[in-house]
């Protein structure tokens, strides 16, 4: 029997699981639903503040007085690895949970959500053996020396878009740098997170890794304003972000936040065009569309703009829409009902607006019971419409032309977010000339949706605070100390006359 006939005729029981085990199912219950047939496939049973806070203590005591934090690095390493390998013997059920949890077709997540979850383990693995700290030296032979300490208790939130890969990032550099955790995923998609963190519980000492469920304003606003976390790192929206901000200013409180997007994807006319708009398709309909990094805002210039958009309309109407289950699927359906109707809203806002409606705007027609919705794409007449500015998180492009670099550079930087930048060149000047043009955290030239997690990944204006990958991760993590030592001794000036 497939898992998800599984959970349709036995709905998992979802608890936070604190020091090595599931808590009692207790707290208010929630249906957790799979988005492309509507039945139910779990119950989560929220946590309240008493439950947050006994995560809280868990972490904070092992933290203080576990082996976690003083463990060497080879230690970690080895707990690091034996998560990697386990994501990786227990793939194929974790891509089927995650398709049904939040409808990105299985040929994603298991082609790059599952492997990415394990990668990001392997990956602070090796990051760790090469992280060191800094010595300088002084006059009269004083060293400095720079080192990185673990913060303490991490709060990590993770998103519903992509919520295995995204949380694994999160978790793997938290306990990486000698850490320990209390995650909260989405109450929308905490399926694969809570099994993940079923399954390695075992492999790390008690209490490192902590895991509560629930919604965000009770158990994700109870978690970032316990006063016994150090810092809180969150993947979410930008009004979320916010006030996450604003519980974490109280603590004087260091925040990562990795926030939304808006980012444009500039195909100049020197571009390989057939190309171009492969990835152009990939970048702006990957995951369903619901992705920050979603490089919807398309700009093409005027040379090529009517085959490019003519072709683009035409890829974006033929895609396969339905089940994420089925291999061909390339579109699956959207996480719930609200987002499917505020997508639908913002196709009927722009067309009131002046766009012109190329393909979609509307359910999908051959689906009765799910959240589908046709993948849409609207010729903008100028940057100032809600769709080029808001975030839509859906399958939506906008297609806008241009004439000049100058002029792209300008509307693709009218933007409140700074998340990515595309740029479609056969120029490689051009490209590294736009590149550093652009107020966004990562630009990609010539290709859509690549992580390399050896760089930072974050964003420019309401895109986010801090970077994820390798420095930035440490920075996000450790404390830095600097230790100032005196070899031999020193002449003080004297200070009391009587001395
Ligand atoms: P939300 O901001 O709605 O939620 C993110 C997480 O925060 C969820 O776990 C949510 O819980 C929780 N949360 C909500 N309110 C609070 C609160 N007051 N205190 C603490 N936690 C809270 O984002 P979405 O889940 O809707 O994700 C989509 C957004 O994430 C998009 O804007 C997208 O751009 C962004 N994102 C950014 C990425 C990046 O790397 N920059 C990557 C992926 C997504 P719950 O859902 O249970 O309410």
């Amino acid at each position: 029997m497939s898992l998800r006939r599984r959970l349709q005729d036995e709905p998992k029981t979802v608890t936070s699981h604190i020091g090595g085990r599931f808590v009692a199912a207790a707290g208010k219950p929630i249906d957790i639903v799979d988005p492309a047939n509507e039945a139910v496939v779990a119950v989560l049973h929220e946590a309240d503040d008493a439950e947050v806070d006994r995560a809280v203590s868990v972490a904070r005591n092992a933290f203080e007085n576990g082996q976690w934090r003083t463990a060497t690095t080879a230690q970690r390493q080895a707990a690091l690895m034996a998560i990697h390998d386990c994501i990786l013997e227990n793939a194929a059920e974790l891509a089927e949970l995650e398709s049904v949890d939040t409808g990105i077709p299985l040929s994603q997540t298991r082609g790059m959500h599952v492997p990415r979850a394990a990668y990001n383990f392997r990956f602070f693995a090796e990051t760790i053996n090469q992280s060191g700290g800094d010595v300088f030296t002084q006059e009269q032979g004083i060293l400095s020396m720079v080192t990185h300490e673990p913060i303490g208790v991490c709060g990590l939130i993770g998103p519903w878009n992509m919520p295995l890969g995204l949380t694994a990032m999160k978790i793997a550099g938290a306990l990486a740098f000698g850490n320990t955790c209390v995650v909260k995923p989405s109450e929308l998609t905490p399926l694969t997170v809570a099994r993940l963190v079923e399954l390695v519980s075992g492999l790390l000492p008690e209490g490192v890794l902590n895991l509560v469920n629930g919604r965000g304003h009770i158990t994700g606003a109870a978690l970032v304003s316990h006063p016994r976390i150090d810092m809180v790192s969150f993947t979410g929206g930008t009004e979320t972000g916010r006030a996450i901000l604003a519980a974490l200013a109280e603590g004087i409180k260091l925040p990562a936040m990795e926030l939304g997007g808006k980012s444009a994807s500039i195909v100049f006319a020197d571009a390989d065009i057939d190309y171009a708009l492969n990835g152009a398709l990939l970048g702006s309909f990957m995951n369903n569309g619901q992705m920050c990094l979603a490089g919807s805002r398309i700009f093409v210039q005027r040379a090529v703009a009517e085959q490019f958009i003519e072709r683009f309309a035409q890829r974006t109407g033929r895609m396969a829409v339905g089940d994420p289950l089925v291999e061909e699927t390339e579109i699956g359906p959207m996480i719930n009902g609200a987002q499917c109707e505020r997508m639908l809203h913002y196709a009927e806002s722009g067309a009131k607006q002046g766009a012109t409606l190329l393909t979609g705007g509307r359910l999908h027609q051959a689906s009765n019971r799910g959240f589908f919705a046709e993948p849409t794409a609207m010729l903008a007449p100028d940057n100032d419409l809600a769709i080029c500015r808001e975030e839509i998180f859906g399958p939506f492009a906008t297609l806008q032309i241009f004439d000049e670099e100058d002029e792209v550079i300008a509307k693709a930087n009218d933007s409140d977010f700074g998340l990515v930048g595309y740029v479609w060149t056969e120029g490689l000047e051009r490209g590294l000339r736009v590149s550093s043009a652009l107020r966004t955290g990562t630009v990609m030239v010539n290709t859509p949706i690549v992580r390399d997690l050896r760089t930072g990944f974050g964003g420019y204006k309401m895109s986010g605070l801090g970077r994820e990958g390798a420095k930035g991760s440490r920075a996000m993590f450790t404390e830095e100390k600097a230790t100032i030592i005196a070899r031999g001794k020193r002449q003080f000036p004297h200070m009391g006359l009587n001395g």
